[in-house]
């Protein structure tokens, strides 16, 4: 079979002249799995003063051991206004700010306190338990760098920070569209010759996992007319991406190269040295990125996994994903492989500290039971020879 694209060079063309998305600015609290736009700098000091890190007493460690009279207190969003002198101390808790004249705090488990006096009877060093201002970050810090994929944890440093909105690059916005006069949508009573189509709900899904906005354009029927009117709502209502499942094979109803002519747009159109799934088709139309994933259930979920995964990581601002492999060991025997980039379908396991993939027998494209009880897909380049049990592999997480 002359002229199958090799995988890393459809990928490539999937990507090439794919941008980050435009930038929006967001709350905050939303920003989890969004990618920063611009450096995000610090409008305060975190502590803003000098705080107590103890529930105890702040005084002057010159003054210690020694008896001092307690003079008022400090709580956390209640400082205490006046100033520590000689022989004086202040009631303090965690959190509050250390008063002017103190320079420690004593936890309150080493002070004797009666009535309105605090016995201390061992000495403190200058510092101890206080928190100085600035500690966590100042004023004027890049906290968080332009690029930054948030999580919960920089969330909350955003927040910190003073940011109400943060700005991110938007989602991107994907339709998702299957083709097929066979099938029909899940909870339907199917005829005999009728599938239900599962494609599309799992498109959505591994959509919203890589940070897009699905939007779901049902189930076109394998006629010209209603599929590219689907694909032009699509594109009038702003999609950044179309994915479709079905018709990208040579079969007598496949339309998505006719649809894409109708559209004004060049087909791409591809035969990838990959298994399962080997058909892929690629269009703009106009800002819209066509992707045709084949109809076969695991060809669709592997080609996604590959190629749209990447492709709204790349529209999303994501950088953090460009080698997803992992090394692991094979469970069992394999054959050699042909000139296609081979799948495998594997469960996972961790045996003497090592990860073992291990493939299921039966590797049918068409099999979604088989793909549901997988943990990982085991990477076989083209021509790799027979690989005995126990040898290294690369695997690709179907979950990660
Ligand atoms: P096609 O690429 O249109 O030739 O479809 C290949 C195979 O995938 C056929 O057996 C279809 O019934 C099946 N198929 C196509 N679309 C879907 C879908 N959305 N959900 C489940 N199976 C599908
Ligand atoms: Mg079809």
């Amino acid at each position: 079979m002359a002229g199958l694209l090799p995988v890393a060079e459809a990928l490539a063309r999937v990507l090439a002249g794919a941008a980050p998305l435009p930038e929006e600015w967001i709350p905050v609290g939303t920003c989890d799995g969004r990618v920063l736009t611009r450096d995000l700098v610090s409008g305060r000091s975190q502590p803003p003063d000098d705080m107590s890190s103890m529930d105890g007493y702040a005084v002057r460690s010159a003054d210690l051991p020694g008896v001092l009279s307690v003079i008022g207190e400090s709580a956390a969003g209640r400082s205490f206004a006046g100033a520590v002198t000689a022989g004086t101390a202040v009631r303090i808790f965690t959190g509050a700010p250390v008063p002017a004249g103190a320079d420690a705090i004593v936890m309150q488990e080493e002070a004797r306190r009666d009535g309105d006096e605090v016995a201390v009877t061992t000495g403190v060093s200058a510092g101890q338990f206080i928190r100085r201002r600035g500690l966590d970050f100042t004023e004027g810090l890049t906290g968080l760098a332009s690029g930054t994929l948030m999580n919960p944890r920089r969330l909350a440093l955003a927040a910190a920070m003073n940011h109400a909105t943060v700005p991110v690059h938007r989602r991107p916005r994907v339709a998702i569209l299957s083709t097929g006069d066979e099938l029909v949508e899940p909870g339907t009573a199917p005829g005999p010759d009728q599938i239900v189509s599962s494609n599309a709900l799992a498109l959505a899904a591994i959509v919203r996992r890589a940070g897009g906005e699905p939007t779901m354009l049902g189930i076109a029927p394998d006629r010209l007319a209603e599929t590219l009117s689907r694909v032009r709502g699509a594109r009038e209502t702003g999609h950044d991406v179309l994915v479709t499942s079905g018709g990208a094979s040579v079969g007598e109803y496949d339309l998505m190269r006719e649809v894409i002519a109708a559209e004004g747009a060049a087909p791409g159109f591809w035969k990838i040295a990959m298994r399962p799934g080997k058909p892929l088709m690629m269009a703009d139309l106009g800002p819209m990125r066509l992707l045709g994933l084949p109809g076969n259930p695991v060809a669709s979920f592997v080609c996604a996994t590959l190629f749209l995964r990447p492709l709204l990581f790349r529209l999303s601002g994501r950088s953090d994903a460009d080698d997803p492999t992992e090394e692991a060991v094979l469970g069992t025997d394999v054959g050699p492989n042909d000139l296609r980039a081979d799948h495998l379908r594997a469960t996972l396991a961790t045996r003497d500290g090592q990860l073992v993939a291990t493939p299921f027998a039966v590797q049918d494209s068409s099999m979604i039971r088989v793909l549901a009880e997988a943990d990982a897909l085991i990477l076989r380049p083209p021509h790799a020879p027979a690989a005995a049990a126990g040898s290294p592999c690369r695997i690709l997480r179907l979950d990660p």
